[in-house]
């Protein structure tokens, strides 16, 4: 699968002060491939994909998206964020703006189109997430789950070459998480190359092409989801399953 890279991560470090977040991480993620990663609290599953769209910088190592290594500031880096969505676990919306004007705004700013064309791809992208008919209403006024589809159809209106999902699900009510990980195994099904921070095991199994798994700021597994989850190979990952499972 991993024939065609869309992000690849040579010997990446990072440290906080002290505290050494990313060791030695080499990822490769290949296009149309959905990877999951999971790792206790604290293994630097958030660092890392933030490292991916520049939203924390590496001391070490290597980070390339498309063959490019990841620009610095200006233009080129507004560019790259258009390119690696992200979707976070507080979906962060413009809380003073519409949802139609969430999801259209970026594609005028970064990606020049006009503001007609952008609502038009925008209302699309709303209906794709089953929310044609909240258009015109503030994020307040939506519930979590409904928020969430606007921030992913957020990042998609961007035309983005590969989403992250850092923990979309953990801060909404149970009754809510299925409908957002149902836009996620769509977007899976059509073939978006994601990387996906999660403990929902059952997207786990069914969406992921490869199950990452950190700790203490390695990967130390990386591995289908059926071998990993029927026979995971160390302690750590045997000892996490337990807990979750
Ligand atoms: P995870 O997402 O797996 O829970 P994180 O990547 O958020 O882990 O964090 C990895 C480690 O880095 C944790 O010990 C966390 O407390 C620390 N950390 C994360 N962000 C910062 C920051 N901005 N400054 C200092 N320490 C941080
Ligand atoms: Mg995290």
């Amino acid at each position: 699968m991993a024939v065609d890279p869309l992000i690849e991560l040579r010997d990446v470090n990072k440290h906080f002060g002290q505290l050494h977040v990313l060791r030695d991480i080499n990822l490769v993620v290949g296009r149309g491939e959905v990877v999951v990663v999971i790792g206790p609290s604290g293994s630097g599953k958030s660092t890392l994909c933030r490292a991916m769209n520049r939203l924390e910088t590496i001391e070490s190592g290597r980070i390339t998206i498309d063959g490019q290594p990841l620009p610095e500031e200006g233009k080129a880096l507004a560019k790259l964020r258009a390119d690696v969505g992200m979707v976070f676990q507080s979906f962060n919306l413009f809380a003073h703006k519409t949802v139609l004007a969430n999801v259209s705004l970026g594609p005028v700013k970064v990606r020049g189109l006009k503001k007609e064309d952008a609502e038009r791809r925008s209302r699309e992208l709303l209906d794709r997430v089953g929310l044609a008919d909240q258009a015109s209403k503030f994020p307040a006024q939506l519930s979590g789950g409904q928020q969430q589809r606007v921030a992913i159809a957020r990042a998609l209106a961007m035309d983005p070459k590969v989403m992250l999902f850092d923990e979309p699900t953990s801060a909404l009510d149970p009754e809510m998480i299925n409908e957002v990980l149902e836009v996620m195994q769509q977007l899976a099904a059509e073939g978006m190359t994601m990387v996906v921070v999660t403990h929902e095991m059952g997207f786990a199994r069914s969406a992921a092409n490869r199950v990452v798994f950190m700790a203490d700021g390695r990967i130390i597994e990386d591995r289908s989801p059926d071998d990993f989850f029927t026979d995971p190979e160390t302690d750590r990952a045997k000892d996490f399953l337990s807990k979750i499972l």
